[in-house]
């Protein structure tokens, strides 16, 4: 097994309900096989499943919790919904695994983990992020964590779909992106959140996208050699980045999506631990 964390460590006392309630892969296959990997109890529930008809999600979560559910791992279409299943569920732990355009913190730690194998720390490096950051909850879960690592933050993309400065007050924010990459140590691509846009928003197709602030075999042989590609997925081949460059030793694309079971294992394992120390009883 190719993660941080040993064959033998187990997380005693977890019983977790991933509650998948907007499309998911990667995030949801990495939590089901870290709890697996974990020989923790778990079960999951997705969108659509017939226990979420009619029912509001802390009904279905005290539901849960009555047959011994204490850890939760919420994927949400709304902003906030994580923190509101935590208030509603006090003694049980609710994990992040994204809110809408809101928070991906596991997303950003498994890039944290990926950049620090890579580098050897975070420190001093400027990371520029493409694309649709208005939208992305993983250029906002990146921003916390590589700038709380002493990194520096650079967003490009087209104009409409750049934040508000106020929101991230270190991020050097631009439209220029062959000039963002001469000054970056690491570029992360992001798809446009098409499910995010209101019907009214201005958005490029894919090839102007491409063609403006693709990654592209051009660009990329401009690039630094040292300066690896990240994408989380799932990226679309020839717009956010060329296919020769997806399928190229420049990405780290593989080494994200294994750091992403290493990672879920070690939150889960804290939380474990964090149970035991509380003194909260086992299921
Ligand atoms: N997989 C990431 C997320 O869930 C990125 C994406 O969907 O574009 O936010």
């Amino acid at each position: 097994m190719n993660s941080a964390v040993s064959r033998d460590q187990t997380a005693p006392g977890l019983s977790v309900a991933n509650l998948i309630l907007e499309p998911s892969s990667r995030t949801r296959c990495s939590f089901e096989l870290a709890e697996q990997r974990l020989q923790v109890e778990h079960l999951t529930i997705i969108e659509g499943s017939s226990i979420i008809k009619g029912e509001t999600l802390t009904d279905t979560a005290r539901t849960l919790a009555a047959m011994g559910v204490n850890t939760f791992v919420l994927r949400h279409p709304d902003v906030g919904a994580p923190e509101r299943l935590a208030s509603a569920m006090g003694g049980a732990h609710v994990v992040n695994a994204g809110d809408g355009a809101g928070e991906h913190p596991t997303q950003g730690l498994l890039d944290l983990l990926t950049l620090r194998r890579y580098w050897g720390s975070i420190e001093g490096r400027t990371v520029l992020i493409v694309g649709d950051i208005v939208h992305s909850r993983v250029a906002r879960s990146n921003y916390h964590g590589l700038t709380t690592l002493g990194g520096s933050v650079m967003f490009c993309g087209p104009e409409s779909l750049l934040p508000l400065p106020d929101e991230f007050p270190e991020a050097k924010i631009s439209s220029d992106l062959d000039a963002a990459l001469e000054r970056c140590d690491a570029v992360m691509a992001l798809r446009i959140q098409r499910e995010r846009l209101a019907h009214d928003e201005v958005c490029p197709d894919g090839e102007t996208f491409r063609r403006q602030y693709g990654l592209t075999v051009d660009r990329v042989t401009r690039l630094r050699s040292d300066v690896p590609i990240l994408h989380p997925g799932p990226f679309n081949r020839d717009v956010e980045v060329d296919s020769a460059v997806a399928d190229s030793d420049r990405t780290l694309i593989w080494s994200q999506v294994t750091a992403g079971v290493a990672i879920r294992m070690a939150l889960l394992v804290r939380l474990s631990e964090v149970r035991r120390e509380l003194g909260l009883a086992a299921p």
